[in-house]
């Protein structure tokens, strides 16, 4: 077998579940637990569960490979127990491994976020502000597993799954080359039934709101988990158009304080130290906060956020954004250099379990209820006549093109790669064709 790393590393392999984190240095570590993340506890996507039905055998084979490569005892992939046809997809997959295992969740959201995760499939809290090696875990997302599969078979990370889902015309799940057009995978879907709509990428709750602009720019990246199209009107869409004075002057004049938001945080009822209604209250008081920001431990919690978007859009009453303030701080102490302190854990809280918010009350609070329900069955593989491959949809330094305009490239041929001894992935030609461009983004034409 290939050294796995760099197999993954000369794959160009990123995380699929959000953030985009170069997959071969997270696993460059030992662990005692793989956890495979199939909870997809975004409402409305429904790519990994198209994968677990369709490549159940390839990830099962990438997940044993791995779970070796880390010297880990068991690999377990956390589902939920309402993913009937996912779970007996895996049971016959599975039989080859006795050191693999599923993990049944319930059907609430956020199961996939990895703290949570590594608690529900562990029973071990992770600590404040550490990754989940700090439990003696990896995590990995079921499609990164499966981009992992190609790794190891020699085949780059090229194409993507997506869902296309709420109001369009065909709800889909597509295989796409990386840098599809979002405008081609909406007309796969046969376009929106709305004509007030915004695109988000991503899922309802965690995702990307677009302006007109961004739309009509935007591709399919590495990270790209689906694209949504949304009313207007719904919450998730609302809120997002709010600029930061108007959502610091709408926290000033209506929180009240009820602690809502701290109750349901996922991550204060883990036992982190984060409550964002005393975050709330400090950016209420008339002070420049951000003068502040330095000596307040209160607001330096924020930085122990992962954004689920439960306080602001499931819990606050008073309809208000905990979760974008919590982001402004966090930008904010990038800007400064500020280290988040040492937060102490504080302990799981007891009422944690009766506290989980269930997947479908959080689709229909995001505004997304009326597309909720099991995920799109119809599948399309689209084979588009450009595509515009962005080099930086990954966390780590952008890639540098080592192809220039004019040159003609083979499918999976290198075409970008990180500076030298930065953290950062390659990037592959995911048509064959000509380069048209080859700056932040290459674009090659069939
Ligand atoms: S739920 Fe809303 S009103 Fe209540 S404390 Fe939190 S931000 Fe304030
Ligand atoms: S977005 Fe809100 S609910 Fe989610 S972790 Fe942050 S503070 Fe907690």
């Amino acid at each position: 077998m290939p050294d796995l790393p760099e197999a993954v590393r000369r794959a160009g392999v990123t995380g699929c579940g959000g953030a985009g984190f170069p997959t071969h240095a997270k696993y460059d570590t030992r662990a005692e637990c793989l956890i495979i993340n199939a909870a997809e506890c975004e409402p409305l996507l429904g790519t990994d569960r198209f994968l677990l039905r369709e490549k159940a055998a390839e990830i099962c084979a990438a997940a044993e490979a791995v779970r070796t490569h880390l010297g880990a005892s068991e690999a377990v992939i956390a589902l939920k127990e309402t993913y009937s046809a996912e779970i007996s997809a895996l049971s016959a997959a599975l039989a080859p491994y006795p050191a693999l295992k599923t993990h049944l969740l319930r059907s609430f959201y956020p199961a996939g976020d990895e703290q949570v995760l590594v608690y529900e499939v562990t029973g071990r809290a992770v600590p404040p502000g550490a990754l989940p090696g700090a439990a003696g875990c990896v995590v990995s997302n079921a499609a990164t597993l499966y981009a992992v599969w190609h790794a190891l078979e020699g085949r780059p990370f090229t194409q993507k799954y997506i869902t296309v889902n709420g109001a369009v015309k065909a709800p889909c799940i597509l295989k796409v080359p990386i840098g599809t057009s979002l405008a081609d995978c909406l007309a796969a879907a046969g376009g929106s039934t709305l004509r007030d709509c915004a695109v988000v990428s991503g899922g309802p709750m965690m995702g990307k709101v677009m302006s007109m602009a961004e739309a009509e720019n935007a591709a399919v990246t590495k990270a790209t988990s689906g694209f949504l199209v949304l009313p207007l009107q719904s919450r998730a869409v609302q809120y997002a158009v709010l600029n930061e004075r108007q959502t610091i002057n709408r926290a000033r004049a209506a929180c009240i304080q009820c602690s809502f938001c701290t109750g349901l945080c996922p991550r204060y009822l883990l036992g982190h130290p984060l409550e964002p209604h005393r975050v709330m209250r400090k950016i209420s008081m008339g002070t420049d906060w951000r003068e502040s920001l330095s000596g307040d431990s209160v607001l330096q919690s924020a930085a122990l956020c992962c954004e689920c978007g439960i306080c602001e859009l499931y819990a606050c009453p008073m309809q208000l954004q905990p979760r974008k303030i919590n982001a402004l701080i966090k930008q904010e102490m990038r800007g400064q250099n500020i280290k988040p302190p040492r937060f102490e854990p504080e302990g799981c809280r007891d009422y944690r379990e009766e506290r989980k918010v269930p997947t479908g009350r959080a689709a229909v609070r995001a505004g997304a209820g009326k597309y909720y329900g099991e995920p799109p069955a119809r599948f399309a593989e689209l084979r588009p006549g450009e595509v515009h491959i962005s080099l930086n949809s990954h966390i780590g330094a952008p890639a540098v093109p080592v192809v220039s305009v004019g040159d003609r490239v083979e499918l999976g041929q290198l075409i970008a790669q990180p500076p030298p001894d930065t953290l950062g992935v390659r990037y592959h030609a995911s048509i064959a064709g000509t380069v048209n461009e080859a700056g932040d983004k290459i674009t090659i034409q069939r």
